[in-house]
């Protein structure tokens, strides 16, 4: 049955305090994906917004960055009381909006998390000091940037826009956030929930909007001194153009993948099967880090890929709203095709084990089947180029020097994963993965909230985590201080 198609009201930005629309009152159509019903117009802001947004922000500044940091702490409590309130509403704004089945909706509970855990994080914002230098005492110091900018995905976006603007804000920096245009509707909601929390004017801004014009011109503005982006390399490479053209704001970027995983003869088979699956599956897909290539040994190659299929084909796709769901549609049509068209290029290069098919025509939404490809070859550009949707290929390797090779033979690095119970083996094979996050005898989504996240090579630059992502919007001041030798009288 067609689900309903519920009543919004028109989403408002948050600039300078207050809920507006764009200058120009431009918006743009927002659809639910998992019916192609029209869902609500949204802000479409402007370069002139962006101007006013980042001149709250910078008029803001001063003022928060010498507040106590306790009582900047206590806003970031007060949202993420308010955020944990609202998370069924968040939920059922994202399932409508960007199809995310309510079932697998971590997002709310996870962005509160951030802003509780960065509430109670400033006393490890910290200088040193030193006598090392004969006659003085040296120190540094650390020092909010200014104004911050967080440029958002669609795919988990309160988890990113939590995990950038807290951090960014107990150090003191005023913070811009731009949410994607393909999920606007939880970040302006969160924008609500700003006001309430009690942020003064300026200090925290939510924006909506495409790439053109808001996003670059976030990442050209010369009052915006720190940016953080997670998204697409595409993007990624145009907003370090763009900064180093203009005023060299530092950018920490978090990019796309091509994530392997190994599973060895040794390894628990329904277990990697059951944990590799829900890598691919879970959220569609639509997972930076999702292990999109497997490698398997070939005297388990049979079994593996029995239960994978047994397990991936099981999916339970449908109304993103109803608990049952556990398959949402890709975010948007432009996703769906994008996703089928590679599924097509598969079908030319490997062997199709499992789906196949886009399920447009019978549900009237862009869901896709779990896909399966086997024996595709390594140079395919289905093994190369990040599909975002619910593919994977599977290939089978003889010796774990093949299984390392294969597996780095990629110009991502994101999360790599390898099952075996043989330690010596997951040590060797863990150190020699290219990759910024390495599971062992697990693979993602499983992250630790302590360790530091983010990419090799085209998966991005810098890391982001609970002791790391503090770092990122600190500078670095070094003072040093005569000491005179006591004058001989
Ligand atoms: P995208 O790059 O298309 O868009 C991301 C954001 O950038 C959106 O808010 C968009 O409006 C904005 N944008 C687009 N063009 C811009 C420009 N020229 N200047 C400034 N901003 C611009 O990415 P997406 O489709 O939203 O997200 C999917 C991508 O994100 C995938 O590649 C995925 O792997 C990646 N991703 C990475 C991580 C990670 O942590 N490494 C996490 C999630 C998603």
């Amino acid at each position: 049955m067609t689900p309903p198609t519920p009543k919004l009201e028109q989403p408002r930005m948050l600039i300078a305090g207050q809920l507006v629309e764009a200058s120009d009152k431009a918006t743009f159509p927002l659809f639910n994906p998992a019916t192609g019903a029209k869902l609500v117009d949204v802000p479409e802001a402007t370069e002139d917004d962006v101007d006013t947004t980042v001149a709250a922000a910078k008029a803001a500044f001063p003022a928060w960055s010498a507040l106590e940091p306790a009582k900047r702490g206590a806003c970031l409590k007060k949202l993420a009381a308010l955020i944990r309130e609202h998370n069924n509403e968040l939920a059922m704004l994202e399932a409508t909006s960007a199809g995310r089945p309510i079932s697998g909706y971590i997002d709310g509970i996870a962005a509160a998390s951030h802003f509780e855990h960065y509430a109670e994080a400033w006393p490890s914002i910290q200088g040193q000091a030193s006598l090392n230098t004969p006659g003085y005492v040296t120190m540094t110091l650390r020092q909010p940037y200014g104004v911050a900018a967080a440029i958002i995905p669609w795919n988990v976006p309160l988890l990113f826009f939590a995990g950038k603007a807290a951090p960014a804000l107990i150090t003191g920096n005023t913070v811009v956030v731009k949410s994607s245009e393909k999920a606007p509707l939880a970040a302006a909601k969160v924008g609500e929930l700003i006001i309430k929390a009690g942020f003064p004017p300026g200090v925290f801004s939510v924006i909506s909007g495409h790439g053109l014009p808001s996003g670059a011109a976030l990442a050209k503005h010369m009052d915006v001194r720190v940016l953080t982006f997670t998204g697409s390399g595409r993007t990624g490479r145009s907003i370090q153009e763009v900064a180093a053209r203009t005023n060299l704001k530092k950018v920490i970027l978090e990019l796309g993948g091509k994530s392997p995983a190994i599973v060895f003869e040794d390894a628990d088979i329904e277990k990697a099967a059951e944990e590799t699956m829900h890598s691919i599956q879970w959220n569609s897909g639509q997972v930076c880090m999702a292990n999109s290539r497997i490698y398997v040994q070939e005297s388990i190659a049979t079994a593996f890929i029995e239960a994978f299929k047994r397990k991936f084909a099981s999916a339970r796709s449908g109304d993103p709203t109803i608990g049952e769901t556990n398959h949402g549609p890709q975010a948007d049509q432009t996703q769906y095709q994008f996703v089928l068209s590679y599924i097509e290029e598969g079908k030319k290069s490997g062997s199709l084990a499992l789906g196949g098919e886009g399920n447009l025509q019978s549900t009237g939404g862009y869901f896709i089947q779990p896909t399966i490809f086997v024996e595709t070859p390594e140079n395919a550009r289905i093994m190369k180029e990040e599909v975002f949707g619910p593919v994977v290929n599977i290939n089978v390797i003889k010796t774990e020097e093949e299984a390392i090779q294969k597996a780095n033979d990629t110009e991502f690095g994101l999360y790599a994963a390898v099952y075996t119970k043989n330690i010596d083996r997951a040590l060797r094979v863990a150190k020699a993965l290219n990759s910024g996050y390495v599971g062992v005898n697990c693979t993602s989504p499983q992250t630790a909230k302590d360790l530091p996240f983010g990419g090799y090579n085209m998966s991005g630059q810098g890391r982001e985590g609970w002791l790391h992502s503090m770092d990122n919007f600190l500078e670095t001041k070094s003072v040093m201080m005569k000491v005179e030798a006591q004058s001989k009288l």
